[in-house]
């Protein structure tokens, strides 16, 4: 459901004891240049220079966004880097505190308002959330590891010697981790050593045979061999460490985050003009909108598809049974991905008909199977686009094929993803869902909106896509498609709630999976593994919602107060030309504009 990672904030921080910064307060002046400065052109030097520092101390959120300087860094989270950068967050603060906000462009101030929130938001992370210390599963060499080996835009040779300097040092990196650990919970444990297991693959056979292969030379290649021996050795002691002594210990914290703390990391996460308290009462009163609205479908569809047979006195179940019935009518195990690729043209064909908003031809969408390495996370679909650094490159549309699966595992799954689902699914990651505004994200100037690429904004957008093409008559506005899209709907918006439930307000498994089963019409397996998705994430399952409804509310209100005037492709163009920016910021933009 998510096109692309979501950077983590400071967990995965890197650190050095120099301070890559040149010169403490770049004054700007160009020597023999008459022009004066505008506090515009001073913001975008200071811009680069942050960006600069930022990946410095982060070396693998660099990477992800197609950034390879610092690839063979590798942050040791200790004490004494913790120190180094709270020190390098405070001058960066000071600095930023020198510009007129108020005289930059609006744009920039945007990009103000980015800078000063991750700045915030990673004092909170470090000094009140802590979850360097509760959460053994930040730890963990793998996933950075891979993403090098697999990069596309590297030299192989290039590629191994980053990945042998940044191994180097893995034995301090894993005593840091074990120093770090105190109280954490038992679910992020136990989540540590399932991950760490899995990790210990990537030190394994296919990267001994990439080293045999490659043009290092033989004094390289041994060093690399030996330090990859000394990193599978202290995973290990670190995936023993944490089930021989932190299990057992039985010293654990909750995995719930109670209202304070979860209240501040929805502000800092979502960054949305509604407190989390708002965003869950919005949720409950949409649910009961949804439960109406396929109350009254369900009565109008039965006797198509249970001629002579009385509907249930429970309309929940009448719900239920027009879903199943609905849901027989899919696509074959050996035609799902061709199925996919067919939908598309006719996406392009009815946004442009309707004149939804403007496409960009030349920016084609590449559909192909999922390639292996990605398989098997769960997401059947998904969108691989070019990071910041890379805009040329192919955007592709991940479609895992379903052949190798068996029969009755890919039967259930072409249940879910059934004639109406996958349609809206298409709308959803690709057009003009996901896929389109990341297009159009990338045509944004701004890097640092890209960078801090909003998950509520990005996610948000795709679930309004999904509205507005039904609206405009996608799908011919039958009872059948409003009817699924609505159980769709009521999964994101579930989502919003039992966030809440289980993180501030204490509610037990038992009756989540009540929740997701009687009023989301979900299996029992996905109301599980819901709640187990919800245990070890927090806010996140609540962006999907939050992003979709201020993006709704903000239409509403534009729709108002221009009354005639209003128009709908000028506004989905407005909207997503801001960039991935928080959509609150949007709004200002807009209202402004208006
Ligand atoms: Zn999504």
């Amino acid at each position: 459901m998510t096109p692309t990672s979501t950077p983590k904030l400071l967990f995965l921080a890197a650190g050095c004891a120099a301070a890559l910064w040149l010169g403490s307060c770049d004054s700007g002046q160009h020597a023999g240049s008459a022009e004066t400065p505008t506090a515009d052109a001073n913001f975008e030097r200071f811009k680069t220079q942050f960006i600069d520092s930022l990946w410095y101390y982060n070396p693998e959120w660099a990477s992800g966004q197609g950034y390879h300087r610092y690839d063979s860094l590798l942050v040791v989270p200790n004490a004494a880097h913790r120190q180094v950068e709270a020190k390098e967050q405070a001058r960066v603060r000071k600095q930023l505190g020198t510009f007129p906000v108020g005289e930059l462009s609006v744009n920039n101030q945007t990009d103000f308002r980015l800078i000063e929130n991750y700045l915030n938001s990673s004092r909170f992370y470090a000094d009140t959330l802590r979850e360097w210390q509760w959460n053994p599963a930040g730890y963990n060499l793998g996933s950075s590891v891979a993403e090098i080996l697999n990069g596309r835009y590297q030299p192989l040779d290039r590629r191994l010697r980053s990945i042998s300097l940044k191994i180097s040092r893995a034995a301090d990196y894993y005593a840091a981790a074990e120093d770090n650990i105190q109280k954490p919970t038992r679910e992020h444990t136990e989540l540590a050593i399932r991950q760490n297991q899995g990790a210990l693959g990537v030190f394994g056979p296919a990267l001994l045979d990439s080293i045999n292969r490659s043009g290092l030379s033989e004094r390289e290649k041994k060093d690399f061999r030996d330090r990859i021996a000394t990193t599978r050795l202290v995973m290990e002691n670190y995936i023993r460490f944490l089930r021989e002594e932190v299990l057992p210990a039985g010293q654990f914290r909750s995995f719930r985050l109670g209202k304070t703390l979860y209240d501040r990391k929805f502000y800092y996460d979502i960054q949305s003009s509604y407190s989390a308290d708002q965003v869950y009462q919005k949720a409950q009163q949409h649910k009961q909108e949804l439960l109406r609205d396929m109350k009254k479908r369900a009565a109008r569809l039965w006797p198509k598809y249970f001629a002579g047979q009385s509907q249930p006195a429970d309309s929940l179940a009448a719900v239920q049974q027009v879903i199943s019935r609905l849901s027989q009518n899919h696509a074959t195990q050996a035609g799902f991905v061709a199925a996919v690729k067919a939908q598309i043209p006719t996406l392009v064909k009815f946004v442009n008909d309707q004149k939804l908003l403007t496409q960009d031809p030349t920016k084609p969408l590449v559909v192909r199977e999922t390639p292996p390495y990605m398989r098997g996370s769960g997401a059947g679909a998904s969108v691989s686009a070019p990071g910041p650094y890379d805009k040329a490159a192919d955007t592709y549309y991940n479609v895992e094929p379903l052949d190798g699966q068996p029969a009755e595992q890919a039967q259930s799954y072409l249940r879910e993803y059934n004639e109406y689902t996958l349609q809206i699914l298409n709308i959803h990651e690709a057009i003009p869902g996901h896929y389109t505004q990341l297009v159009y994200a990338n045509r944004s100037p701004s890097l640092i909106k890209s960078i801090f690429g909003n998950g509520a904004m990005i996610e948000g957008w795709a679930v309004y896509a999904e509205r507005l093409m039904l609206e405009s008559g996608y799908g011919g506005n039958s009872d059948e498609m409003w009817l699924m899209w609505d159980k769709w709907n009521m999964r994101v918006t579930l989502n919003a709630i039992i966030d809440h439930e289980i993180q501030v307000n204490n509610a037990s498994e038992a009756s989540i999976v009540a929740l997701l089963t009687r009023d989301g019409f979900q299996e029992q397996s996905e109301a599980t593994n819901k709640w187990r998705r919800a245990t070890l994430s927090q806010v996140q399952l609540a962006s999907y919602f939050t992003g979709y409804t201020e993006i709704y509310d903000l239409r509403q209100e534009l729709r108002q107060q221009q009354g005639s005037r209003f128009d709908l492709k000028a506004f989905n163009e407005q909207f997503l030309s801001y960039g991935s920016a928080p959509v609150r910021y949007i709004r200002n933009m807009m209202l402004q504009k208006s």
